[in-house]
């Protein structure tokens, strides 16, 4: 497979990791993404390990929706080489993963990375498609605009203004999200994106309204294990809109769906479920500063270029996965069951983001 692959180095390691796959793991390919007009077509994969049981708590990462940020899809894709192969020998992790299941989907965009667009190949940006408008004013067009598929931010037709009127990649995403996340007790998802700002952000909902995110108490239960744990860490963890605006944001409409579902499971078996989709968004402008020339590269502005940068990258966000995982594994910790530290925590959390 991989020599298939000699001209996408992203795709070819993603098929060395599918090489040397533990027999407890399995990988799935969700659909085929192909353009008629550039003779391509490429799959949508995912690795998955641990309980198979969908209420099981669940952590996903998925990488590369924007297809020019390519840092995103490869520190992806070497933490789950390093996770395979910490998995034939590490009993802690081997254990870990007996109540609990960790996803990967590293190249949501394969066209557009293969392409080097942030775009997929019909030049819409996955982040901007789904059928969810801003409820305030965003900025003209990086808020997404239905203008033209040659700028960018380009939303799409929304002729329906539903799912089905989503690109393939957005669609195939909201199945997948919804098939292996709307079960589980609790779900965490980490979206890795770059190419904003000078520092590494932690975003959550919402992109598409100034509302406080409803689960705002657990995420700030979560950001204080994070804080405590690891004084040191590099992340500014806030909504989105803190940033800027957008419609279309593909993570805005899940948690609304996750909502709508979870509150009639909840009438039901009385269990409420819990669903954060996070984004880490990378800083990548001081890779720039440090190499001003790499700004005449097409992936200059989204990606540190250097090999040490890049390893660098890796190993920086490394403690933010495995926190993941340790977070998912020890749910209770920010499962905020107990209503006297729900109602302590929404207050602070109030405090902290919306005042
Ligand atoms: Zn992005």
């Amino acid at each position: 497979m991989t020599e298939l692959y000699a001209d996408f180095p992203e795709m070819a390691e993603l098929f060395r990791c599918a090489d040397f796959l533990g027999p407890t793991a399995s990988l799935e390919v969700e659909a085929c993404v192909r353009s008629n007009v550039h003779g391509l077509e490429f799959p949508l994969v995912s690795f998955h390990f641990g309980n198979k049981d969908p209420s099981s708590p669940v952590l996903i990462f998925v990488g590369g929706i924007h297809g020019l940020e390519k840092i995103g899809s490869q520190i992806i894709l070497s933490f789950l080489r390093s996770w395979i192969r910490l998995l034939r020998w590490d009993q802690t992790l081997v254990k870990t993963l007996q109540d609990c299941r960790i996803i990967f989907y590293p190249i949501a965009n394969p066209l557009g990375m293969y392409l080097n667009r942030r775009s997929n190949a019909s030049g819409v940006d996955l982040m901007r498609n789904a059928p969810v408008d801003a409820d305030d004013k965003v900025y003209p067009l990086v808020g997404g605009h239905r203008l033209s598929p040659k700028l960018p931010w380009y939303r799409g037709t929304g002729e329906s203004n539903t799912e089905d009127g989503m690109e393939t990649e957005a669609r195939v995403l909201v199945s997948f999200i919804r098939k292996h996340c709307f079960a589980a007790k609790q779900s965490l998802v980490l979206d890795v994106h770059s190419g904003f700002g000078w520092i590494d952000r932690v975003w959550f909902p919402f992109a598409s309204s100034k509302k406080p995110f409803p689960k705002a108490a657990h995420v700030l239960a979560l950001k204080q294990l994070l804080d405590r744990s690891y004084p040191h860490h590099v992340y500014k963890i806030e909504p989105q809109n803190h940033s800027y605006m957008t419609h279309g944001d593909l993570w805005d409409f899940l948690y609304f769906e996750h909502q709508a579902e979870a509150q009639t499971s909840k009438e039901s078996d009385g269990v409420a479920k819990i669903f954060l989709p996070l984004c880490l968004e990378m800083g990548s402008w001081p890779w720039i500063k440090k190499n001003p020339k790499q700004l005449f590269s097409s992936n200059g502005f989204f990606n540190p270029i250097l090999p040490h940068r890049i390893k660098r990258a890796e190993r920086r966000h490394f403690l933010l996965f495995n926190f993941l995982v340790k977070a998912i594994a020890s749910g209770e910790a920010w499962d905020l069951h107990d209503p006297k530290k729900l109602q302590f925590l929404s207050e602070q959390a109030k405090h902290l983001w919306y005042s």
